[in-house]
């Protein structure tokens, strides 16, 4: 099966790797606030020649497309970036077609072509804000011999943290190929991501007619319909600890905010703080990812099929407790990846409808309670003798759907995109779906993109 994946590395720069990696994602920033400063003033210079009734196809056009917009720079960028050959032209291209995106984006969202929510004139990215990144899609890339360090255009040979030996094999195997790589500065670190095409050997789960409930949880990690508890990782507690000191800390410094929601300049100490913290939730964020990443991949290598709940997006928002948002965000995050473990295994995902009662529901009866605070941690039904933990009860309810799904339809979260009457993409999915108690239960939604010749695996 052919797949676009990603390898993900820390880097380990030298000094002047650095220098180098940060000013290649300077330039990155201004081509695109660059040629965003072209494109308004060629708006605003239509606008007036509009006015002066002038016919619409002598009206001055604005460079709208990525090649537009890197014709525009290749002529004035003798004159505005003088210095623009101490970075590879890949650079500017990267800002530059951010640009040609945020506008293409932009025009769609406009025309009301563009689902979601409405979109935004691209705005002049801060040298203090904007992320920083640049990719490459030619020149000389590679991974080399002794598997810990990478060869980037123009940046040169940059150590890694790690082994890179996962893509080294499928690349001397000649099952991978490089497509693009970026590198991007996250929580205090630079990190690599190589953008590959990679061969995958087929692969079937070990007990494909078995079904399992997840039950995402804040205490734990997860708990499964078997009865399985997941405990957070290791050292989770203690980040999460230190998160929250530091939170506190931050609010006594001196930022940058006046009580009364002025301007100000922020301390030092502040600013100090504020790193800190940075560093501390891409570390509390590391755990979480890591610990879900072997749940899944376990879970899509053992189970036929995986039953998750949907993410409860009001919930998330009404619920401010830190450990509650992290468990949240963990929640798409594992959904993300059940998605494409499966169809990798040739598994398949059911996902719960929003609005299904797991938690409230008993596994045993079918009883639905009215309500279930979310601190009583055991589930008691009022109509059978059924006493148990409140999650794992969730996780049965979820595990049980699959045999009502298996019945009337056969949709699943992986099954190959389908079109409505219309024809148009199904946000969300509808169609005819299970109903438990009068609702829905399975939500349907078209599948990742980007990975071409994928298997369908409906039931
Ligand atoms: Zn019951």
């Amino acid at each position: 099966m052919k797949v676009v994946q990603a390898y993900r590395y820390a880097l380990d720069p030298a000094p002047s790797q650095v220098e180098a990696l940060a000013s290649h994602c300077g330039a990155a920033r201004f081509a695109f606030n660059w040629g965003l400063g072209l494109v308004k003033a060629a708006l605003d210079q239509r606008a007036a020649e509009q006015s002066y009734g002038i016919p619409s196809e002598l009206l001055t056009e604005a460079p709208w497309n990525l090649y537009a917009l890197r014709r525009a720079w290749n002529t004035a960028k003798g004159q505005v970036a003088p210095w623009w050959a101490e970075n590879s032209k890949e650079a500017y291209n990267t800002g530059l077609d951010g640009l040609a995106r945020a506008l293409k984006n932009w025009a769609a969202s406009c025309k009301g072509k563009r689902a979601g929510k409405p979109i935004g004139f691209p705005r002049f990215k801060s040298k203090h804000r904007a992320a920083l990144s640049c990719r490459f899609t030619t020149g000389t890339i590679r991974l080399e011999a002794d598997r810990r360090h990478v060869t980037l255009p123009r940046l040169g040979t940059i150590r890694t943290a790690e082994s890179t030996r996962k893509l080294a094999r499928h690349l001397e195997r000649g099952t991978g190929r490089i497509m693009a790589v970026t590198v991007r500065y996250e929580g205090g670190r630079w990190f690599v991501s190589f953008t590959c095409e990679i061969d995958r050997a087929d692969r079937s789960p070990a007990r494909s007619d078995a079904v399992v409930g997840v039950d995402l949880g804040v205490k734990n990690l997860a708990v499964l319909s078997t009865g399985e508890v997941v405990p957070n990782p290791k050292h989770h507690r203690a980040a999460l600890r230190k998160l929250r000191k530091l939170n506190k800390e931050l609010a006594r410094r001196h930022g940058p905010r006046t009580p009364g929601g002025g301007k100000r300049d922020a301390s030092a100490r502040w600013h100090k703080t504020k790193a800190a913290l940075g560093k501390a939730h891409a570390r509390v964020a590391g755990q979480r990812r890591d610990g879900l990443h072997k749940l899944t991949t376990a879970l899509a290598g053992t189970y036929g099929t995986v039953v998750v709940e949907d993410l409860n997006v009001s919930g998330m928002l009404a619920n401010r407790s830190l450990a509650r948002v992290i468990a949240d965000t963990g929640m798409a995050e594992v959904r993300r990846q059940f998605t494409y473990k499966t169809t990798w295994n040739s598994g398949r995902l059911i996902v719960a409808d929003r609005w299904f009662p797991s938690s409230k529901t008993c596994s045993a009866c079918g009883a639905v309670k009215a309500k279930l605070p979310l601190h009583v941690r055991v589930f008691d039904c009022d109509e059978c003798p059924l006493v148990m933990d409140r999650d794992e009860n969730a996780a049965r309810n979820l595990a049980a759907l699959a045999a009502d799904v298996a019945q009337s339809c056969g949709e699943t979260e992986n099954a190959p995109r389908e079109t409505g009457r219309d024809g148009n993409r199904r946000p969300g999915g509808v169609g005819v779906r299970p109903t438990i108690g009068g609702r829905s239960a399975v939500k349907r939604e078209p599948p990742m993109r980007g990975m071409p010749g994928r298997k369908a695996t409906a039931a």
